[in-house]
């Protein structure tokens, strides 16, 4: 097996247990490696620290599979990890009875690069490190064996692979697709979830909670739900005893999809929700220079900034939709904004927020901290793993 010699000092990062190995952090390789191949990761001063995954073409020149230096990484590790990080979900009261659950959170996990998200019997998979991608017939095989799904899926189609110097790859890997198309219920709420081709693995499990919520603050309320993708948080807010919810998207497929959801839902009334096809910086605007108002308004934007290098221009975006959201809002009414860019932190984003706050000329206090659901847990030893933040803040 090659050996992956760090320069001096930079093994201070693998005692923190953080799994990545910068380019600038290597020496040198002693020996031949493949990309995806396993190596053995060793301090300047020649102490053996991990086994990893080697990826020539990234940034990122490795993954610490173990911090074990004498770990085998072979077949059975893939299944061992995989069984263990489904286990953990099986563990946690509040995912059971869940149809849509994320099984496997990449680095969180213990498994750089490996996404899986579970919809019913159907198992999606995202492999986004060369690694990673070296293993996928192990992590089927341990999918399959941990959850007795019927298909597993294949959606490594997501751009970072480029960065690891991999094609993209999509199709089924076990089973196939239910012909009918594929749907789950979250919360009472039954959504389509289109899994060859939806955003990420098809849904955004990990807003399960915070849709939940919103549904919770939305009785009796007039909801503004900006973003609104395939209509999961108007929907809840719908199920929750919204008195009307308007839901602004650019995409009119996404649209459509919100549409089928809504009348997949005959326990909601059609009637309540209006949909529009819009760029939302335009159509707060127009919102506002209608005099329209509302109890509740939901921002969940694309990620602006993927990275610290595109804050600046995020943060003009953010302080924009936000000050807006604030300036659509009754007294008393409550803006619930996100913000799922790895490039602003938590204290970044609520500064942000605070800064339109004042723009609006409203007083607001945050009532919830917002985060992922626990099914996307961020390793302590990986904060870059929190990429999602929101507050729920109250005005007047
Ligand atoms: N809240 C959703 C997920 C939102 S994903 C859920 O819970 O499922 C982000 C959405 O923003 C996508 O549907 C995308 O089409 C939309 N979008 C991106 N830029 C936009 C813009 N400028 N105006 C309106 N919608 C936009």
């Amino acid at each position: 097996m090659a050996q992956l010699i760090l320069k001096p000092g930079k093994e201070r990062s693998l005692f923190r247990r953080h799994p990545w190995i910068f380019a600038g952090s290597v020496e040198r390789l002693d020996g031949r490696a493949r990309p995806g191949d396993t190596v053995t990761v060793l301090a300047a001063d020649g102490k053996a620290l991990a086994r990893a995954g080697w990826a020539p073409e990234s940034q990122i020149r490795a993954r610490v599979w173990s911090f074990d230096p004498e770990a085998a990484i072979d077949h059975a590790f893939f299944k061992r990890a995989v069984a263990a990080s489904v286990a953990r979900r099986a563990a946690i009261p509040a995912l059971r009875g869940q149809e849509g659950v994320r099984l496997i959170h990449g680095e969180s996990d213990g498994l750089p690069g490996v996404i899986a998200d579970r919809y019913g019997d159907v198992v999606v998979l995202q492999l986004t490190s060369a690694g990673a991608d070296k293993w996928r017939e192990a992590i089927v095989a341990g999918l399959v064996q941990a959850t007795g799904c019927a298909a597993v899926y294949e959606r490594s189609d997501s751009e970072v692979r480029r960065l690891e110097g991999l094609a993209p790859h999509t199709g089924c890997a076990h089973g196939e697709l239910p012909s009918g198309g594929l749907s789950i219920v979250e919360n009472g709420v039954r959504m389509e979830v289109d899994v060859v081709g939806g955003h990420k693995t098809g849904f955004y499990l990990d807003q399960r909670d915070n849709r939940l919520l919103t549904g919770r603050l939305a009785a009796g309320r007039d909801v503004l739900n900006c973003f609104c993708y395939t209509g999961g948080f108007s929907l809840q807010a719908l199920a929750g005893g919204a008195k009307s919810v308007l839901s602004i998207d650019s995409s009119g497929p996404a649209l459509e999809g919100a549409r089928r959801n809504l009348a997949l839902n005959p326990q909601l009334d059609p009637s309540l929700a209006d949909w529009h096809e819009a760029d939302v910086f335009k159509a707060l605007r127009n919102l506002k220079d209608e005099g329209q108002r509302f109890d509740l308004v939901v921002l969940d934007p694309p990620k602006f900034a993927p990275s610290a290098a595109h804050a600046e221009r995020a943060a003009r975006a953010y302080t924009d939709i936000n000050l807006f959201g604030f300036r659509l809002l009754n007294p008393g009414g409550i803006l619930m904004t996100y913000s799922c860019s790895g490039g602003i932190g938590l204290e970044l984003f609520q500064k942000i927020v605070a800064g339109a706050a004042r723009d609006a000329g409203v007083d607001a206090r945050v009532l919830y901290r917002l985060s992922a659901a626990p099914d996307h847990p961020v390793g302590l030893a990986v904060p870059e793993g929190e990429y999602l933040k929101g507050l729920a803040c109250q005005i007047g």
